[in-house]
């Protein structure tokens, strides 16, 4: 058989499905892919359910609901004061990672450098490469993950077609401040870039902190792709809904990708996502102060156990690293045991470096309920 697509033929299996099929083998909490182990709002689910009975479940327009469209525009109104005209600035897509993909597939040519900060979610470099791209990365390091200004700057050349920025920031836990954001806009107009933002945990940000979407900094309107998801935002990580705003101009391109690569999304879940936009204030409050609180369970119980628990600003995730505790091994083999021995299962945090050095630093996720999280500490600390 001829050799198939290079870039496919040389990766792995995600660690997010290495690890959840550990954790089902040796029956452990799993503490490594980032889900929810409670669904969403009934009111969200049951929109859906009532759109699937009553139909239509034919194609849906490719570029989204009319009425879905709306309501991600009025979410970005109500929550960021941003006017986007839903007609032409808003696509619905299936999941943030098919609007990820409609972004390198758009936008990139053979020969392009797009940067990414590393620790990088798994999906951007494989398929910004697939794309025909070179994916050059830039370090945050713990403990403070700070943005590197001038590592950007070096990393930027003029064959930079875009940057993608993840606030808040899978795997670390980041949200990045006014100041970060500002330097990477100007750094994107400098070599007149454009962005990714991937703005997925966009409503889990903690400690009164604030999520600042790029598409709003001065001179970033026009290349800015903002991509929101309805798994993080509803707890339905399973629905793979997600939504883009770019400028017109952007969005075209956008939406050629997209209308290749899914066409549209099931029509029922935008119906329910529709009604979850629409949720109160009082929801999305609620959603932040909860996994805040589950933050603090497991960060307190980690720190009690020995581990050097890192700040978590927002996402579903918390690192920490186990060097105070003396452990063997490679990161991945201390996961491995962990999940075996204490069955809690994690992620090591190279996973999301290039070189696959993440030191000793683990990623856990703590969407997960109160009882789950007590029993992972007691588990842990039993075998630490
Ligand atoms: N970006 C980041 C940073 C994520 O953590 C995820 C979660 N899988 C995604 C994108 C993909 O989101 P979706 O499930 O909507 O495709
Ligand atoms: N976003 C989730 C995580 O970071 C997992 C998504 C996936 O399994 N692809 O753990």
């Amino acid at each position: 058989m001829k050799t198939a697509n290079s870039v496919f033929e040389g990766q792995g299996t995600t660690i997010f499905t290495v690890m959840s099929s550990l954790a089902a083998e040796y029956d452990a909490i799993n503490l490594g892919q980032g889900f929810p182990d409670e669904d969403g709002p009934i009111e969200v689910r049951e929109a859906a359910a009532k759109a699937l009975r009553d139909g239509p479940n034919q194609y849906p327009p490719m570029m989204g609901l009319p009425q879905v469209r709306q309501t991600v525009a009025d979410h970005h109104k109500r929550f960021y004061g941003l006017e986007v005209d839903w007609r032409s600035e808003v696509m619905i897509t299936s999941g943030a990672t098919e609007a990820l993909a409609d972004c390198f597939l758009g936008l990139l040519n053979d020969g392009d450098e797009a940067v990414i900060l590393e620790p990088a979610y798994d999906s951007y470099r494989p398929m910004i490469e697939r794309a025909g791209a070179t994916a050059i990365a830039v370090r945050l390091e713990p403990p403070a993950w700070e943005l590197p200004v001038q590592a950007l700057r070096d990393a930027i050349s003029e064959k930079t077609k875009l940057i993608v920025v993840n606030t808040p920031m899978n795997p670390i836990g980041k949200v990045f401040t006014k100041k970060e954001l500002s330097e990477i806009a100007a750094a994107a107009i400098d070599c007149d870039a454009y962005v990714i933002c991937d703005e997925v945990y966009e409503h889990l940000v903690f400690d009164g902190r604030r999520h600042f979407p790029l598409i709003q900094f001065p001179g970033m309107r026009d290349r800015t792709a903002r991509i929101g998801s309805a798994g993080k935002t509803f707890s339905l990580t399973g629905w793979k809904v997600g939504y883009v705003t770019a400028a017109p101009g952007l969005m075209g391109i956008l939406s050629k990708a997209h209308q290749f690569n899914t066409f549209t999304t099931p029509p029922a879940l935008q119906l329910g996502t529709a009604t979850g936009l629409q949720l109160s204030d009082a929801y999305f409050h609620d959603l932040a102060a909860d996994l805040q609180q589950k933050r603090d369970v497991l960060a307190q119980g980690l720190a009690e156990i020995g581990f050097e628990v890192l700040e978590a600003e927002g996402t579903y995730f918390l690192s920490a690293s186990y060097a105070p505790l003396n452990l063997d091994g490679t990161a991945f083999e201390v996961c491995e045991r962990l999940t075996k021995e204490a069955k809690v299962a994690t992620i090591p945090m190279g996973a999301f470096y290039e070189n696959g050095d993440g030191g000793t630093v683990l990623r856990f996720c703590f969407s997960k309920q109160d009882e789950v999280l007590h029993e992972a500490i007691v588990r842990l600390r039993n075998v630490l």
